[in-house]
């Protein structure tokens, strides 16, 4: 079923848009079934899980990390993180750097900006952003590259205002841009949404349940 479910969205799905496969919850099994489709990339939202999954699995699936990270477990994933989605403060982003320092990397991050109207959802608010962007800190991290953003719509049926959301983040995106012309990326899109987000400009969207079934 993944394999199908795999050739199904990459259908819906245009070549320069990448599709992360969101694992977490599901067995080894069900993503060596997506590996041998082809699928490179995988999300995981708790770095246990993603770091005992990682040490069993083939070593060149590129690991990306899309849940809250606490500064205190960066270490354990900073030797072979390939993306970090979920970055929603300038202290984790100066963790981040030192633990890349550590095992002599360079760390590739987006920074989660706040779009959605719910307050479980994590990142920076539009205030913050810019005064980080004014601030000119991220320059200041020579082991960490901001390479764009992610963001979460609201959990709605009203398209409008998903919509609404992904034109804000794809504006801060630009925003960010204009000051660092190497951002490429712009994460937005799930299972539920995906369509919209590639519509106003996504560049990788994060599939869980279209690819392995609800959780
Ligand atoms: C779980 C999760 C996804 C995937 O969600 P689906 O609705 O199953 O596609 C994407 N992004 C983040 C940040 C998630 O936590």
């Amino acid at each position: 079923m993944i394999k199908e479910n795999l050739t199904q969205l990459k259908q819906n799905i245009p070549e320069n848009v990448k599709i992360i496969a969101v694992s977490k919850f599901k067995p080894e099994a069900d993503i060596l079934e997506a590996y041998e489709a082809g699928q490179r990339d995988f999300g995981e939202n708790y770095v246990q899980e993603m770091e005992t999954k990682a040490e069993a699995l083939p070593k060149d699936i590129n690991w990306h990390f899309i849940g809250n990270l606490q500064r205190n477990k960066v270490k354990y994933i900073a030797p072979f993180i390939h993306l970090i989605h979920s970055v929603d403060s300038l202290r984790l982003l100066k963790e981040i750097n030192k633990q890349a320092i550590r095992n002599e990397r360079t760390i590739e991050c987006l920074l989660q900006i706040h779009i959605a109207d719910e307050e479980t959802k994590f990142g920076w608010d539009m205030e913050s952003y810019k005064a980080l962007l004014e601030s000119g800190e991220l320059e200041e991290l020579s082991n960490v590259k901001v390479i764009g953003l992610m963001g979460m719509s609201t959990m709605t049926d009203d398209e409008d205002q998903v919509v609404d959301e992904f034109k804000q983040l794809a504006r801060l995106f630009e925003l960010g841009k204009a000051q660092y012309p190497e951002w490429t990326e712009l994460s937005m899109g799930m299972s539920a949404d995906y369509p919209l987000a590639i519509e106003q400009g996504s560049t990788m969207v994060r599939i869980g349940s279209t690819l392995f079934g609800a959780r």
